[in-house]
């Protein structure tokens, strides 16, 4: 069976996220999203949080797992039974980022492979980040983020 892993931290999942971990959902027999559990980080959501947000927002793809995580993804990897991690990669500086964490993970563990998705036109602007400061503020965000992470932003 071809298992990819997806990680991140998610604080919240938006739908750039949604569409990478559909289209490599694709790709594989099992897709099992990692949800960074990061003490130290300064998230909004807590990992339980963002882990229900993501799974809510993935109830009807059948071959999406949603599990939280904490240290090392390789080790995460490896303990899940997945050798290629899967990442989302938009126009601009995400690839110095995800091209030196890639070659970190397989520092680490060579038995491993990275495949990075191009992000969909559409989602190339969306950033956690962005979206939580416009929601703040008030601005309209409802047609970024799945349904559920809306009502949660919201409150
Ligand atoms: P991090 O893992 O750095 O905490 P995120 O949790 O926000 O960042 O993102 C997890 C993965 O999703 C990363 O590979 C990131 O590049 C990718 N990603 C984030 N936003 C988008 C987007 N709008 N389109 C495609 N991929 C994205």
């Amino acid at each position: 069976m071809l298992t990819g892993i997806y990680p991140g931290s998610f604080d919240p999942v938006h739908n750039g996220h949604l569409d990478i971990a559909l289209r490599a959902s694709k790709l594989f027999d099992k897709l099992i999203v990692g949800v960074y559990d990061k003490p130290k980080k300064n998230n909004k959501f807590s990992s339980n949080e963002r882990t229900e947000m993501f799974r809510v927002a993935t109830k009807d793809v059948d071959n999406i797992e949603v599990v939280q995580f904490t240290g090392l993804v390789t080790s995460f990897a490896r303990e899940m039974d997945a050798r290629i991690i899967v990442r989302g990669l938009r126009a601009g500086f995400d690839f110095e980022t995800e091209f030196e964490m890639a070659l970190m993970w397989r520092n680490l563990d060579p038995e491993l492979d990275i495949i990075c998705l191009m992000s969909s036109l559409k989602y190339q602007f969306i950033y956690s980040s962005r979206i939580k400061e416009v929601a703040d503020l008030g601005g309209d965000i409802s047609n970024l983020v799945p349904r559920n992470v809306f009502k949660s932003l919201s409150k």
